[in-house]
């Protein structure tokens, strides 16, 4: 298993200039092997990158991103490591395969977990195994902990942790100090992060979902609703379908719910702030949102829409204001009512014909709010 990758194998290093080599480790993430490289030499991360980089606070920034490889240049001769295999340890690298346009300097990257780095502190967006770095000889940070599709461990199938189990602070390993040692410590509290914390099994689905989206990045498609998708497409349905998964239980979702519970899906219970994207939740939430993420998209994409017709959902429904739909569902959208404003039609019903279910149900829901008001 040390061995073993997905991302990138790691490397040697060839003829360094620094006394202390340290070699790339397997999908070791570039921060990570940063702040490996400081502590091997002695210093404090940020005393070793403010010497690379005189000019450039590397950490008050997202230090995996690397957008250009001019800085990443800089690492080549003192490390002994080459560019391409740097390059391979960064975001940009996997980033670049499924967003279509150039990825900002500083707004959120699509699916990238956001660090949400305020000077050097940060607020959430890297996670880690505790079985993990337990089981490493030299314990290191993997790119795929900054994934946000990804919260669960493919080799241990237990939850990621986005928090320190001791204190609850954000892993910030740039923060650690010589005398640490290894990465494997909270900078804040300077417990040790080994396996310890709860463990917490990741559900089948959840890690289904995570298993597709390395497909869809490693091998350019993957499946989306029995279709197989090529990769940037792939993403942006995965996308459009969380977004309606966290508007399911708005208020006047009901019709959006019962298509949900039409197909044995709980809409996940999450906070919910409209904005926010995926890469600003936390672990846990992830986990609920991806597990009925699944749900939805390991079903085929015509039972999905025979679904939806029988929910009643409008066009309005599906896509909300300002949101763009994906091509793919440009069908199953064609087929829903449209409720735009304008001249409104009245539905008309024989006299003694009954209500579809949605409707009575969007008039129960109705009813129970305003007993639940008048009961406060
Ligand atoms: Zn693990
Ligand atoms: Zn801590």
């Amino acid at each position: 298993m040390a061995t073993a990758y997905t991302w990138h194998p790691g490397t040697g290093v060839d003829r360094p200039r620094w006394v202390r080599s340290v070699p790339l480790l397997p999908d070791e993430i570039i921060s990570s092997w940063l702040v490996r490289a400081a502590l091997a030499q002695g210093c404090d991360p940020m005393v070793l990158t403010g010497e690379i980089w005189p000019k450039w606070r590397l950490w008050t920034r997202d230090a995996d991103r690397f957008l250009d490889d001019a800085p990443l240049n800089k690492l080549v001769a003192p490390a002994g490591i080459s560019l391409s295999c740097f390059r391979a340890a960064t975001l940009k690298n996997v980033a670049e395969r499924f967003s279509k346009g150039p990825l900002p300097e500083k707004a959120v990257w699509p699916w990238i977990l956001a660090l949400g780095a305020r000077n050097t502190k940060r607020r959430s967006g890297l996670q880690y195994c505790p079985a993990c770095l337990r089981d490493d000889g030299i314990p290191y940070y993997r790119l795929q902990w900054r994934f946000s599709w990804h919260v669960g461990c493919e080799h241990h199938h237990c939850l990621l942790l986005d928090r320190c189990p001791h204190c609850g602070a954000p892993f910030e390993p740039h923060r650690l100090h010589a005398e640490d040692g290894h990465v494997a410590v909270c900078a804040t509290c300077s417990g040790n992060l080994r396996g310890v914390g709860a463990i917490t099994p990741c559900s089948d689905d959840a890690m289904a979902f995570q298993n597709a989206g390395d497909e869809a990045i490693r091998h350019g498609r993957s499946q989306f609703m029995a279709q197989l998708t090529e990769t940037d497409a792939w993403f942006v349905g995965a996308s459009f379908l969380s977004a309606l998964l966290r508007r399911a239980n708005r208020s006047d979702a009901e019709a959006l719910h019962s298509f949900l519970e039409s197909m044995g899906i709980a809409a996940p219970a999450l906070p919910l702030n409209p904005g926010t994207g995926v890469e600003l939740l936390g672990t846990a939430e992830r986990h609920l949102l991806l597990d009925a993420l699944w749900k939805l998209m390991r079903t085929d994409l015509a039972e999905v829409s025979m679904h939806l017709q029988k929910s009643g959902i409008t066009r309005q429904g599906f896509v909300s204001k300002g949101e763009r739909m994906p091509d793919l569902f440009a069908e199953v959208f064609a087929q829903l009512p449209d409720n735009a404003r304008g001249p409104r039609k009245l539905a008309v019903r024989e006299p003694g014909q009954p209500r579809p279910r949605h409707e009575v149900m969007r008039m129960w829901r109705r009813l129970q709010r305003r007993l639940e008001m008048l009961q406060r």
